[in-house]
């Protein structure tokens, strides 16, 4: 073993798998532990005077975030990656780069905790905002909210299932000399790769996929521009919202697994899609996969797969979505998505309640199922018998 064989094995021209499991995560040279110990110490004994091995001060940078950013910035194809404290404190980090009354555009459907830092955070300290609808880049294009620099993106949406056509997006915002962020947490980057798309900026909540398993808040930024880059890792560092390194260990520990609960949510999802459309209490279902979903098409061209989070319009409204979700019995009735157990919520009166009475409320009659990595059939057999007699 040593360590630059090690290094070797991810490079940028390893496979998707093989960087999860190894970028930034030589073994340790001391001792050879496969495992690098999570790195605990705040503080780092100098050889002199300011004179160190890279390491002050653990806000500022230390071993087992450094392992995390530069695993996830490898996945994402990125030059840069910095971790947060929580999604919302990586967005935050982003929209602090704004200019003083520069604007942000939100598409028309988004977390209502992403609705709610835009509108009641930035909009209140200056930043006007504008809902857009980014599934149609050509009205973008026509009615462009004069002073956006920001546009902001999710593909798949939150919770409507929404695909944004990133390429198409990013020409519109580039022309008006414009960022375009992606907050990529319903895809993952094994799904979809939004830089390469022409992005440039993406945002995690590391809480959902990427951590996996329910037992850990975070947020990740990646991007390529070295200025902007250099600029966020001040803020990371002035303002502090970074995450502590055991739960950086516990978001490397899932990336780990990504690829192969991507590729299981994703075959379970369709399962459970199946067993919704059709069936006389469902009125719609919105899941990227489907080919009569407006965004299908371009959901094959820019993801692997269609993912592991599905949303339906029960047919008996905000009374028989609420009750769908207090029946099920594998499907745990709770916020938050993208781990191994699966989860149902009502959006309109928990995860997007913040976004009630603005351009971005929910339908009351919207369910949401993040479908989880369990025994297909206990999944199916569910979702079956909740809707039965709705
Ligand atoms: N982005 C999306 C799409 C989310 O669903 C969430 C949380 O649900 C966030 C960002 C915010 O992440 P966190 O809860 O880690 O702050």
């Amino acid at each position: 073993m040593s360590g630059p064989a090690v290094a070797g094995a991810a490079g940028p021209d390893r496979g998707f798998e093989t960087r999860a499991i190894h970028a930034g995560q030589q073994p340790d040279p001391a001792t050879g532990a496969v495992v690098p110990p999570v790195s605990l110490s705040t503080t780092f004994a100098q050889q002199g005077v300011a004179r160190h091995r890279g390491w002050e001060y653990a806000r500022s940078a230390n071993p087992t975030r450094a392992a995390l950013e530069a695993c996830l910035a490898s996945l994402e194809g990125a030059r840069h990656g910095l971790a947060f404290a929580s999604g919302l404190a990586a967005e935050d980090a982003v929209l602090r780069q704004l200019e003083p009354g520069a604007g942000v555009a939100l598409g028309g459907d988004a977390y209502g905790g992403t609705f709610r830092l835009i509108d009641k955070v930035y909009g209140a300290a200056g930043h006007p905002w504008t809902a857009v609808d980014l599934t149609d880049p050509a009205g973008l294009a026509r009615s462009w909210p004069d002073g956006t620099a920001v546009v902001w993106a999710e593909t798949p949406t939150n919770p409507a299932m929404a695909i944004v056509d990133i390429a198409a997006v990013a020409a519109v915002a580039h022309a008006h000399g414009a960022l375009l962020v992606v907050d990529n947490t319903f895809a993952t980057p094994y799904l979809q790769q939004p830089l390469a798309l022409g992005a440039d900026v993406v945002v995690h909540s590391t809480t959902k996929y990427l951590g996996g398993h329910s037992d850990v808040v975070g947020g990740f930024v990646a991007l390529d521009d070295d200025e902007l880059a250099a600029r966020l890792t001040f803020t990371q560092n002035a303002v502090g919202s970074v995450p502590g390194p055991l739960d950086c260990y516990l978001v490397q520990r899932g990336v780990k697994t990504l690829a192969v609960r991507m590729d299981r949510h994703c075959d379970n999802a369709r399962a459970v899609v199946e067993a919704l459309v059709g069936h006389p209490a469902v009125e719609r279902v919105l899941w990227p996969g489907l080919p009569e979903h407006p965004g299908h098409d371009v959901a094959k061209r820019q993801m692997r797969d269609f993912g592991g989070m599905v949303s339906f319009v029960a047919r008996g409204g905000e009374e028989a979505a609420v009750a769908f979700c207090e029946r099920t019995e594998v499907f745990t009735l709770a916020e938050s998505l993208g781990a191994v157990e699966s989860l149902v919520e009502h959006p309109a009166r928990m995860t997007h309640a913040s976004a009630a009475g603005s351009a971005l409320e929910v339908p009351s009659g919207l369910v949401r199922l993040s479908v989880g990595i369990e025994t297909v059939a206990d999944l199916v057999g569910d979702v079956r018998q909740a809707l039965a007699g709705l």
